[in-house]
């Protein structure tokens, strides 16, 4: 897997202060994306163990609230998203959340059995940005069709409407 940045700290995706991992690569090529250069899954630096550690590292700070995983589609590299969410899980425990944004929508999320993936996040972000419904008042989303999941175990609840304190 490769990345193209890691950025801290980030307010815009996620509740409170968080480090965001930009994964490369995603197939969904949606009209009016604006991480376009995030598509390729040869762009950035290959997300080693080194960037990893130090990606941890900053996860540790206090102020920092937890992990935003974006890009991209951290979904299309699913194997490697699996792998590091178990040794985030196992590092911080529940000390430290995780968002997660994907172009895949939570069906086909669902659908594709990527249950072990989301049973390890806090926060779903799911579906293609739809420029045609893009709206910069909304939350931590881009489009309205996004839709924000609370993740629970053995299940989830749509939070899309609720107005999350900062
Ligand atoms: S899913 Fe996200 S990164 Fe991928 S094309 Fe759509 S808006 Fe861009």
């Amino acid at each position: 897997m490769r990345f193209h940045r890691i950025t801290y700290p980030d307010v815009n995706n996620g509740i409170g202060c968080r480090v965001t991992l930009w994964v490369s690569g995603c197939t969904h090529h949606c009209k009016g994306c604006h991480n376009k250069e995030t598509w390729s899954f040869n762009t950035g630096r290959v997300f080693n163990d080194e960037y990893k550690n130090k990606l941890f590292e900053i996860v540790s700070l206090p102020y920092i609230k937890g992990l935003t995983l974006s890009g991209g589609d951290p979904l299309c590299s699913p194997n490697e998203i699996l792998g590091l969410l178990k040794e985030y899980r196992l590092r911080f425990g529940n000390e430290k959340d995780v968002w997660l944004y994907t172009g895949f929508t939570m069906d086909e999320i669902l659908a594709n059995g990527w249950q072990d993936i989301i049973s390890m996040v806090d926060y779903v972000v799911d579906g293609r940005f739809d420029k045609n419904l893009r709206d910069v008042t909304l939350p931590f989303r881009g489009s309205s069709n996004h839709q924000v999941y609370r993740i629970l175990d053995g299940g989830y609840i749509n939070v899309s409407d609720v107005l999350f304190d900062t």
